[in-house]
């Protein structure tokens, strides 16, 4: 059993000199070792699949705030609207317009991340910078008052070169800022950089990222793929 309340103080100390919001990412990890993690404090927590997130929703505690950081189905946005924190994964506008109507019909503004595609494998979701740029052109963005654009989110290749994962966050940083300063709607206020998991996270730090998503290095190794 991973000691998990020890995992989070040392990922702490390791990072003492870094500005970063943390996100435990707890996906199938069961409620007892959540709560190991809450007890230390910890209140942000992610998942990837719809169902977990919804069911680890309804029997933890309330304060807990939920990160959705896994590809996303446009059907399946109405089961964490009422509650999520923070969607990372936002990887198309057809799904920003979902997640609004639904943001709507539960009377708040979802908060999200725009998704961006910078890892050399096919399979990571995400917007490129060209489609990204010309949906926020067209200024469409102002009228999903039921969203908030809050940042962005990437994942890196996975990949042991230092250098190609620093060259893809580098990348993502350049468009945050280029974005940042080139769109000014009431619901584009651009302040996280959701970039670094386990593997990655002290690159990503070094390269601008203001929120961390940390698995395996607080809960250990997951059993599946
Ligand atoms: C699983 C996952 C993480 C955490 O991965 P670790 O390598 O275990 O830290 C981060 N981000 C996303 C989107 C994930 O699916």
């Amino acid at each position: 059993m991973p000691n998990i309340a020890e995992n989070i103080a040392n990922l702490k100390r390791e990072l003492t000199n870094y500005n970063y919001n943390l996100v435990a990412i707890s996906k199938t990890k069961p409620n007892e070792m959540i709560l190991e993690a809450y007890e230390t404090g910890h209140r942000d927590f992610g998942e990837n699949k719809v169902q977990e997130l919804a069911t680890k929703h309804e029997s933890l505690p309330k304060d807990i705030k939920w990160h959705m950081v896994g590809h996303l189905q446009r059907n399946k946005v109405k089961y964490i609207a009422p509650f999520v924190h923070l969607i990372h994964s936002v990887d198309s506008v057809k799904l920003l317009k979902a997640i609004d109507k639904e943001g709507k019909k539960c009377d708040r503004s979802i908060r999200c991340l725009l998704q961006v595609h910078i890892a050399e494998e096919s399979t990571k979701f995400g917007f490129d910078e060209k489609e990204l740029e010309d949906f926020l052109k067209t200024g469409e963005l102002e009228n999903l008052k039921n969203v908030v654009v809050e940042g962005m989110m990437g994942m890196a290749t996975f990949t042991e070169d230092k250098i190609q994962i620093k060259r893809e966050f580098e990348y993502l940083k350049g468009l945050f800022d280029k974005f940042s300063s080139a769109f000014n709607y009431d619901n584009f206020q651009l302040r996280e950089l959701s970039m670094g998991m386990s593997g990655d996270y002290k690159i990503a730090l070094e390269c601008g990222s203001t929120m961390i998503r940390v698995g395996s290095s607080i809960f250990g190794e997951r059993n599946y793929g």
